[in-house]
């Protein structure tokens, strides 16, 4: 008996008698692929595990079709961490799955790759001696051609050739001729060649290569903590060097492949070898071609965004999370929300291998994990070149002259720094011109009608656009509603531009946010306007944190800390401070000395306090502490069912459902809500969310089994769209 996972929304495996013995498929093991009947259809799927029996009689069980696979797609440690993240995430595994290999193979395409070639048939050789075709001179040609070249050739060489040979080979086929067949290729893995030596590296870089090194061959994990410029980078180099000289493969993953060229180049710079890239912004057949220079072994390094947790590395050595506090790695849309960082440390412990964790300002979880002693913290300290971290202080905002958005004291900074030759960094975490319209006769704001939400002023490009849906409108003249003027209201990154051009009319200013950069190479051109020192002042949103070096920058001014300050959501404080932090990282690297001023209205606020006085590590400790006593993760385990819906109701009333099943609930799990999103209505849609909160992770997750079932069942559940988020990263 099979078990086959089917990309199906249930929450079950489907059982298969082998293939029957005239198919001429031999019997597959797990991990292979096999078209199966599904009904009336035909899918193909996955095959799990190998039973001695089936719940169902005998007689109602068909046979496999086909298999696909002449080796397993997935590996035994491949196929745990797809049942693992079935279970924890309490989603269907056949949808799991589905969404771990490219569509290609989803659909039934070859895992390995083939060759187009086309041969010269016998009756093509008894033809061609005899000078046939006589009358195309282009089939006679071709045929020529390929009796001359031993008898065939791929249709990657005809085409190098230039000319259009398809016509004339079909007609060749079509009169037995020519044969077309598809070859696999043998792609064995290349030699992997270091281009260049590292650097000489500092003890502590050294100290965490050996430590890892160390415990290469058996799972252990790693915080490898260290600011920005603390040769984070070098570390996973040497590592990668040491795992792919023991033969074995190497995963990295990052939480925006193009917010991150650097870290790829880095990567390409330093290995002469195939590297598979995996990401979002790839088409099926890119996507399709990386996943098998990865699965043939081909290419050992693989470096991916979230999904590449899942590609396949044969041999895997190591595994590297890059900014695994960052919260692109967890996939927080659509049906299956998971953590990229989590899965990897639990791939890594499936497969028995290291796994490390990078970061300046490491996730209050990870923090909590290393106080457990489930993880090992590494520290680079020194930066290298450079000693002195950057000053930090705060601006307080009810007391100082503010023009447009930048106070006196911040003003003055900047002055001194750019007459000192040094560069200076902006930095406000909304783009856009201004983020509200006003009309001060009547009172109007600029509203978007699908959200609840402002339209956001495009200045430059005269454009009202709605952040959260992207709905656009011409920017009006006058109040639509009073016929008086209006007026932008508050700061976006394209008005300081604009206001800091006015004020320093000699220094070039560069802007670093999504509005400017729209296409392939204008990071890089606003990079090296900046580092080539062409361009003195950087004004961006957290775009500018995301791996870029801009060492010149000796003054960082946070423009307005007190978004995230006071949130419902319990996780603001911590994603502030790691802000701040990345963005204060970019001040006084190389020689110079940085400082940071940080604008608030509540300078006395504790968590700007800690920070300031103790640094992140002082900031992480309250944090953790607040979070203990409130009994909030990692002290706790959440869950969030999520729904929406066309109506403000019908997202409550499935949820309000929802909770009445729950009423039962084992001592120590605890439904809250349902609420509405502090943000209800979103492209024309309402959110709504129930948390789920449990003391012990086994209690929650066995409540969360029999309940996810019970919902699904639900006739409310058919006229919202919803998912359930174990632990959720955002809270409405
Ligand atoms: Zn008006
Ligand atoms: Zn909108």
């Amino acid at each position: 008996m099979f078990r086959v996972a089917l990309d199906t929304p249930l929450r079950r495996l489907f059982d298969y008698l082998p293939p029957a013995a005239d198919s001429g498929s031999p019997a597959p093991v797990p991990g292979m692929r096999v078209r199966v009947p599904f009904g009336r259809r035909r899918l193909v799927g996955t095959v799990v595990e190998l039973a001695d029996s089936s719940e169902l009689p005998l007689e109602r069980l068909k046979p496999i079709l086909e298999v696909l696979d002449p080796k397993p797609l997935l590996d035994a440690a491949a196929l745990e961490l797809i049942r693992w993240t079935a279970d924890y995430y309490h989603h269907p595994i056949g949808e799991v799955l589905a969404g771990a290999v490219p569509k290609a193979l989803r659909l039934g395409a070859g895992a390995v790759e083939t060759e187009e070639r086309w041969t010269v048939t016998e009756a093509g050789v008894a033809a061609h001696a005899a000078g046939e075709p006589r009358r195309a001179h282009s089939q006679r040609s071709l045929l020529e051609l390929l009796s001359t070249a031993g008898g065939g050739a791929s249709a990657a060489a005809l085409d190098a050739r230039g000319d259009n040979w398809r016509d004339a080979a079909r007609a060749l086929k079509q009169r037995g001729f020519l044969t077309r067949s598809d070859v696999a290729l043998e792609l064995g893995s290349e030699p992997v060649r270091v281009r260049a030596a590292g650097p000489q590296l500092l003890p502590e870089q050294d100290d965490a290569v050996e430590q890892v090194g160390k415990s290469f061959g058996g799972y252990a994990a790693f915080l490898l903590e260290g600011v920005t410029g603390s040769g984070k980078t070098e570390v996973y180099l040497r590592l990668t060097e040491r795992a792919l000289a023991a033969g074995r493969g190497v995963l990295v993953l990052v939480p925006e492949i193009g917010l991150t060229p650097q870290l790829v180049a880095r990567f390409r710079e330093r290995f002469e070898a195939p590297l598979a890239v995996l990401h979002s912004a790839l088409t099926d057949s890119e996507r399709l071609a990386a996943w098998r220079d990865a699965w043939s072994g081909r290419a050992r390094i693989v470096l991916g965004t979230r999904s590449a947790v899942f590609a396949p590395v044969p041999a895997l050595g190591l595994i590297v999370v890059d900014e695994e506090h960052d919260t692109s790695l967890k996939q927080h849309e659509g049906a299956l929300r998971y953590s990229a960082r989590d899965l990897a440390v639990m791939r890594a412990s499936l497969a028995h291998v290291p796994v490390l964790l990078g970061s300046a300002t490491p996730s209050l979880e990870t923090l909590h994990n290393v106080d457990s002693g489930r993880y090992t913290r590494l520290r680079l300290l020194r930066r290298p070149g450079e000693a002195r971290p950057p000053r930090l202080a705060l601006i307080d905002l009810r007391t100082s002259a503010i023009d447009s958005g930048v106070a006196t004291p911040a003003a003055l900074a900047m002055e001194r720094h750019l007459a000192a030759d040094g560069q200076v960094l902006i930095f406000l975490n909304r783009r856009g011109y201004a983020p509200t319209l006003l009309c001060t006769a009547c009172g109007w704001i600029a509203p978007c009608l699908e959200c609840d939400a402002r339209l956001t002023v495009h200045l430059a490009a005269g454009r009202l656009r709605c952040h959260h849906c992207g709905a656009d409108a011409p920017l009006p003249a006058r109040c639509p509603q009073c016929g008086f003027a209006v007026k932008p209201v508050g700061q976006g990154t394209e008005r300081i531009e604009a206001a800091l051009a006015t004020r320093f009319p000699e220094i070039p200013i560069v802007r670093l946010d999504r509005d400017v950069v729209r296409k392939r190479g204008d990071l890089e051109q606003v990079v090296r306007r900046m580092s080539s020192g062409e361009a003195r002042i950087l004004v961006g949103t957290t775009m500018v944190t995301k791996g870029h070096d801009f060492p010149n920058i000796t003054l960082v001014v946070v423009l307005n800390a007190d978004q995230g300050l006071f949130s419902t959501d319990f996780r603001a404080p911590e994603r502030l401070a790691q802000t701040i932090v990345q963005v204060a990282g970019r001040a006084g690297r190389g020689a110079r000395p940085g400082e940071v001023l940080i604008q608030t209205e509540f300078p006395q606020h504790p968590l700007l306090q800690s920070l300031l006085t103790r640094g992140y590590d002082g900031f992480a400790e309250t944090a953790l502490e607040e979070r203990r006593q409130a009994q909030w993760p990692p002290f706790s385990r959440l869950a969030a069912l999520r729904a929406s819906g066309k109506t403000r109701e019908a997202p409550l009333g499935f949820l309000t459902e929802a909770r009445a099943r729950g009423a039962n609930a084992p001592r120590g799990v605890r439904l809250l809500g349902p609420v509405p999103a502090a943000m209800a209505r979103r492209a024309g849609r309402f959110h709504a969310q129930l948390l789920i909160e449990g003391r012990e992770r086994p209690t929650l997750h066995r409540f969360l089994d029999r309940w996810v079932e019970e919902v699904e069942g639900l006739k409310s559940a058919q006229r919202v769209r919803w998912a359930l988020d174990v632990d959720p990263i955002e809270l409405f």
